[in-house]
């Protein structure tokens, strides 16, 4: 049981330096994730802004070609005017003039609605144009920021995985899943060792016999208060002088 405890406080020791790479990185890779959603965004914004552009600069078009074909009705039904053979045939011409010119004031309302409509969306997309840039260019800042935070812990952090390795395979998975629960409950810390009588992880004071028990190094105690393992002295002094840490 004591080999277990020993690589188990050693597995914490490696844990906790792999934690701490991980917080020197801080929030960076959230933030730089983050960006790539707001970017992401942004383009589906923009892509569907074109497209409703398009479809208003299609209507603006057929509103044109309207107008010109009412026009031309028109100038047909003035040269028939003057060529009719009586008063009704004349009055029906006006009629169809009349309406004509109802239909080319309400085509060219929509006109000029849809010229409105596109010089709104024709804004709309250069103020995402200059979102997108801004995102861009702090996203690039970011990522370089974090690549280069990455290399400069990428060998440490590859020689901490090839410890934890090592450690990994002399404990039994059981008790190592029971460990990484404790662990990842406890803010990372999982394992403690026993400091004056009290658990070192939550300095609550540990009863008498249980710390003799804990003196013998033969069985996994948790602590009463924080529910961490904790081990003696003894066992953190093992640990701290294996070699397979270096
Ligand atoms: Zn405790």
């Amino acid at each position: 049981m004591k080999d277990t405890l020993v690589m188990l406080y050693a597995l914490q020791q490696v844990d906790s330096n792999l934690q701490e790479l991980h917080e020197q990185k801080g929030d960076l890779p959230a933030v730089v994730s983050s960006l790539e959603a707001d970017l992401t965004l942004l383009h589906n914004s923009i892509s569907d802004k074109k497209t409703e552009l398009d479809n208003v600069k299609i209507s603006r078009e057929r509103s044109d070609g309207d107008i010109i074909d009412f026009k031309e009705k028109i100038e047909k039904y003035r040269e028939q005017q003057f060529s009719v053979r009586n008063n009704r045939e004349y009055d029906a011409l006006t009629k169809e003039i009349d309406y004509s010119t109802e239909q080319i004031d309400t085509l060219e309302r929509e006109f000029l609605e849809s010229e409105g409509i596109i010089e709104v969306i024709v804004q709309d997309i250069e103020i995402l144009n200059t979102k997108v840039g801004e995102v861009e260019l702090n996203l690039n800042d970011r990522k370089a920021e974090l690549e280069i935070l990455s290399k400069e812990t990428e060998h440490e952090e590859l020689n901490l995985n090839h410890q934890k390795e090592k450690i990994l395979v002399r404990l039994d998975k059981d008790i190592v899943d029971r460990y990484d629960r404790i662990r990842i409950a406890r803010k990372g810390k999982g394992i403690a060792p026993i400091r004056k009588d009290c658990c070192g992880g939550c300095n609550n004071r540990i009863p008498p016999q249980h710390v003799m028990e804990i003196g013998t190094n033969q069985k996994l105690y948790l602590c009463g208060h924080c529910g961490r393992i904790i081990v003696s002295t003894e066992v953190a002094a093992e640990a701290n002088q294996l070699n397979i840490l270096s």
